[in-house]
């Protein structure tokens, strides 16, 4: 019998979320022959104007559902949301992005719909036949796969996609099958009243392609100036080891690591960072990892690709002003 997959996709500051995209490919991934791929887009008015961009990457049909309530994440609204989409698309699988609404509404809605939820998925392989799930365990440490079992049971399982792991399909122009839901419009035990936004870097951290991260080592606030322009001049963004947000260097926002955000770029420039097993579990999955320490001991090399022994604010610039020259 033939199965739909549902991606729901993300949207920040008028844009769609690149992991949106690269949860299509995994619906996509999960598929077999005659199985149809849908996306759903929950939020403000004027939200359902992207759902051409997710037909261009693979949806066939988007399933739309706009309400003021739904401007802003909350998890009873988007719950409500989501539940009448299910309920109109009937899904074999929900797929979100591992991001901070992703990983509250995964398993929110598994609870709800009694489902079973992977989180953090990094990997999907049908070859055997049945779709089995990678997912990274122990801070990095080890990778598991795992498969849903349960088939039958009516709930579909649900899994967080995690950015920049899973490359998207290239798109194709297409206009996309809209399918409005009416929002339930559930009375909320809470609400949002504002948000207020931290000043945060042109690009997003958790899907940049390239991270530059400073430690201890930058010594200050102003030490994280000459990163800045680094990763200004790579088009990257800047990060930081729970040793620089802790000294103030920083905000917590940037912080990489176990208790901070995991970031999965082609290149990672760690720069004064020592390499505490707990700042690996933030950026150990990176393609191409370059440190920059003063010291040749430092367990950042372990890890590293190419690792530069310096002082990080001789070699920083160095960096920046060849880079210029491309
Ligand atoms: P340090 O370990 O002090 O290293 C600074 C490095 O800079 C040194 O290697 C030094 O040689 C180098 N250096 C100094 N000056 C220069 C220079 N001029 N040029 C080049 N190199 C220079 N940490 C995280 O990062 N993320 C987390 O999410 C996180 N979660 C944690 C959770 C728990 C439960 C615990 C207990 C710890 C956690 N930590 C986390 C902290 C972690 O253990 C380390 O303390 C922290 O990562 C150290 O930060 P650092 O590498 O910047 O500092």
């Amino acid at each position: 019998m033939s199965k739909r997959f549902l991606v729901v996709a993300e949207a920040r500051g008028g844009k769609l979320r690149q992991v949106s995209f690269e949860a299509l490919r995994a619906a996509a991934l999960c598929a077999e022959d005659g199985d149809t791929i849908e996306a759903c887009l929950i939020g403000g008015a004027g939200i359902g104007a992207m759902a051409d961009e997710l037909a261009a990457y693979g949806a066939a049909a988007v399933y739309v559902v706009e309400h003021d309530d739904l401007a802003v994440y909350q998890p009873e609204s988007y719950w409500a949301a989501l539940a009448a989409v299910v309920a109109e698309a009937s899904p074999a699988g929900i797929l979100l992005g591992h991001t901070a609404i992703g990983r509250d509404l995964a398993p929110y809605a598994a609870a709800k719909l009694g489902a079973g939820q992977l989180s953090d998925v990094t990997a999907v392989d049908r070859s055997g036949g049945s779709v089995v799930f990678t997912r990274p365990l122990y801070a990095g440490k080890a990778v598991e796969t795992k498969a849903f079992t349960g088939a039958g049971d009516g709930a579909p399982w649900i899994v967080t996609v995690r950015p920049n792991n899973i490359a998207s399909a290239a798109p194709v122009a297409k206009q996309a099958t809209v399918v409005s839901v009416a929002y339930p419009a559930p009375s909320l035990r809470s609400v949002v009243r504002e948000v207020v936004r931290k000043a945060a870097g042109a690009v997003d951290l958790a899907e940049a392609k390239i991270v530059v991260s400073g430690g201890r080592g930058v010594r200050s606030a102003e030490g994280f100036q000459p990163l800045e322009e680094l990763a200004g001049v790579l088009g990257g963004a800047v990060g930081a080891s729970r040793g620089a947000c802790d000294a103030g260097y920083c905000d917590y926002a940037m912080q990489i690591g176990q208790t901070g955000k995991v970031v999965t770029p082609e290149i990672y420039i760690a720069c004064g960072i020592s390499g505490a097993i707990q700042h690996l579990a933030g950026m150990s999955s990176s393609r191409v990892i370059i440190a920059i320490n003063k010291d040749a001991e430092a367990p950042i090399f372990k890890v590293a690709d190419y690792g530069i022994v310096g002082d990080l604010f001789e070699v920083v610039p160095l960096l920046t002003a060849e880079f210029k020259k491309l």
